[in-house]
């Protein structure tokens, strides 16, 4: 079984990864669920996740709770993280952005699908969650269980929810499935973006993503990439060899 320490370095490695790839700035959050406790979560007190280290990472309970209580203070929207755990037990590592190639897809009409090959992770359906229609005027952010359960419903069976005018909020069953479907989300938003200009689009089909879908997240393929993205956001050395 996973240690701790084993636990936080892989977290740490997933903030570090996100942040490089431009999936997170100053903002935005990645957890993974507890491996010796489904009923909690490990994610960072508040801190950049590029910034991140393994001192940093608490551990919440599905309320957003922290274990053990300190002064350093938190993330504002860990209810997101506690939401998803909660409504869905496949869940084991949820991440939230506010990536810029994405945002243009949560206010608009247009449709964010796959197009690209690797962006198949994404999945089907991408559905869109306006904190306006529960909750009317807000800061925008999730700052309460009532919010944050309200996005995974939206959320559903999905893999990505879309946030009006605020970013979108991942799931998936490892770390770098995790990694894989934000990279790619991004990358697909941005490429998109592009095609869209030059004419109509082909987007991948119901069957192509589920084949994309199917391939198993310890897969070497997709362990290939865990190591080259660390390798790139310069914390290699974090993995085990
Ligand atoms: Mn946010």
């Amino acid at each position: 079984m996973t240690n701790l320490n084993d636990a936080r370095l892989q977290l740490v490695v997933a903030n570090r990864i996100l942040a490089h790839e431009g999936v997170m700035d100053a903002y935005g959050h990645v957890s993974m669920r507890s491996p010796w406790n489904p009923q909690r979560f490990l994610l960072a007190r508040s801190c950049s996740p590029a910034l991140v280290t393994a001192e940093d990472i608490l551990e919440f309970d599905l309320n957003g709770n922290p274990d053990h209580p300190d002064d350093r203070p938190l993330y504002i929207e860990r209810f997101i993280h506690a939401a998803m755990y909660a409504a869905r037990p496949d869940v084991l590592a949820v991440a939230h952005s506010h990536a810029t190639d994405v945002l243009p897809y949560t206010v608009t009409r247009k449709p964010l699908r796959a197009l690209i090959h690797s962006a198949g992770v994404i999945g089907h359906e991408l559905p869109c969650w306006d904190i306006h229609d529960r909750f009317g005027d807000s800061n925008m952010l999730v700052v309460n269980m009532a919010q944050a359960n309200d996005l995974a419903q939206r959320l559903g069976a999905n893999r990505v929810v879309l946030m009006r005018g605020h970013g979108f909020s991942a799931v998936a069953r490892s770390l770098v499935e995790l990694i894989r479907i934000c990279v790619y989300l991004r990358i697909n938003a941005a490429v998109l973006a592009k095609a869209l200009e030059f004419g109509d689009v082909t987007y991948l089909s119901e069957g192509e993503i589920d084949n994309i879908c199917a391939v198993d997240a310890g897969a070497p393929e997709v362990q290939r990439a865990w190591r080259y993205w660390a390798a790139r956001a310069g914390c290699e050395k974090l993995l085990p060899s």
